[in-house]
């Protein structure tokens, strides 16, 4: 064990080592050194954050906006131990430099930020965790760091050094632990005695662990750039504001909240639901009817166009399609959509296309239409078979009131 110590990246004295675990994070030394090695991956996010503390101590998870003559700034807010809360602020880079923050001192933005968030933090202090560091430069944008390959020779990556996950879903911790565990998991798999073995048990380990960490930064760019689009939400009502915050990663859908807290969602389903005060109970919005123009849908679920591939060489619709959108319509869904109906011949991607350029296709689909219309809760005019049928001249003539 060397404490205290600084290495640099030449890793020439470690040469006799069975293996290297370069767990030295963000900006690890090792992994830039060697970075087509690993095909590293780095993106810079757009927001500015700096990384605070504070003894003003949060019950939960806390997410704390607040709107400055320089735009929205906002706050992460969650306590990690017995006395002290982490406390990270995020801004948008022009609200940054509207704020004077990009020209001040550290001493001088933390005073400021205290100010902005004066109301939730009862008269606590903002605590730096970087106080040696000059000017601005507490200040710095999220960097997401992705490498194709995680090891060489004897040489392996592990936790930030190999991967990051945006601080608004607070998993990086947890990634490199399971990193560390994996990795030792694999080290201890038995016929591992010479180089080869060493290669093999590196190679199970990324595999092992990629996908789980690609999962986790996947869900982490969603919430990184809810965030950097905040502009987009910031006009929603409370409830739909709140709802959009908790469901940005996507990781948490409408009925995990459910699972989370029941009342809080059905309290948003009643907000979705105004105007429908028939309904005893609310329903997920997906459920609810959507009005476009004088078309009203039962619900929002799209059947999308998926090429079937299905039609006769002369381009009818066969009794597939029947039974295929026939058997959508009925599953309920507000809108079914067909694939495209080429209008000649030699517009067909390929010969099992189907088409409208024929009375006999007109007749056709119009059948398979009202049979739709007739059985379901589509609404009375089915805007693509609509649209499709007023694309053709010469079907348009035939098409009566479909
Ligand atoms: C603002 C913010 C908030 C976060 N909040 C959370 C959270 O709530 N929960 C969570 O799970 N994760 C959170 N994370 C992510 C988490 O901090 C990291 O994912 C985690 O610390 C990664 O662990 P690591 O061991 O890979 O790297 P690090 O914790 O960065 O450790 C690397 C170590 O290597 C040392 N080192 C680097 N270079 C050298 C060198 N040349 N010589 C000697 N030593 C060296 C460093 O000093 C450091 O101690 C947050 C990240 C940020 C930026």
């Amino acid at each position: 064990m060397h404490f205290e110590t600084e290495f640099d990246a030449d890793l020439s004295r470690f040469a006799d080592f069975d293996l290297i675990v370069a767990a030295d994070g963000v900006n690890s030394q090792i992994r830039s050194a060697h970075e087509e090695k690993f095909a590293v991956d780095v993106q810079t996010r757009r927001n500015k954050f700096c990384w605070l503390g504070t003894t003003r101590l949060f019950d939960a998870f806390a997410f704390l906006f607040e709107k400055t003559e320089a735009g929205w700034i906002w706050a992460h807010a969650y306590r990690f131990d017995e006395t002290h809360s982490t406390f990270i602020v995020e801004c948008a880079p022009e609200t940054w430099e509207g704020l004077g923050l990009d020209r001040m001192e550290q001493a001088e933005s933390i005073a400021a930020c205290e100010r902005i968030f004066a109301r939730y933090l009862d008269g606590h202090r903002l605590i730096s965790n970087a106080a040696h560091l000059r000017g601005s430069a507490a200040w710095i944008n999220f960097r997401r760091v992705l490498c194709e390959r995680w090891s060489f020779d004897n040489v392996v990556l592990l936790g930030d050094a190999a991967h990051t996950a945006h601080f608004s879903i607070g998993s990086g911790t947890k990634l490199a632990l399971e990193d560390a565990i994996k990795l030792a998991q694999v080290l201890d798999r038995p016929g591992l005695d010479d180089r080869t073995r060493l290669a093999d048990a590196l190679a199970d380990y990324q595999v092992e662990r990629q996908a789980e960490v690609l999962k986790i930064q996947n869900s982490a760019r969603n919430s990184t750039e809810w965030f950097e689009t905040l502009d987009r939400y910031l006009d929603f009502d409370l409830p739909q504001f709140a709802y959009s915050l908790m469901t940005r990663s996507q990781r948490v859908s409408h009925e995990n909240l459910r699972l989370r807290d029941s009342a809080r969602l059905e309290g948003v389903e009643r907000w979705f639901w105004q105007g429908n005060a028939n309904r005893d109970r609310p329903v997920q919005p997906m459920f609810t009817p959507f009005a476009l123009r004088n078309v009203t849908f039962a619900n929002r679920i799209v059947v999308p166009p998926m090429l079937t591939y299905s039609a006769g060489e002369d381009g009818c619709a066969t009794d597939f399609h029947a039974v295929h959108y026939g058997s959508r319509a009925l599953g309920g869904a507000g809108l079914v959509m067909t694939e495209m109906l080429a209008v000649s011949a030699e517009g067909r991607s390929t010969p099992a296309c189907p088409g409208l350029y024929d009375d006999a296709h007109v007749q056709r689909w119009r059948a398979i239409n009202e049979f739709a219309h007739r059985h379901s809760a589509l609404p009375a005019a089915s805007p693509m078979m609509d649209a499709a049928l007023a694309a053709v001249p010469g079907a348009s003539r035939n098409t009566g009131d479909v």
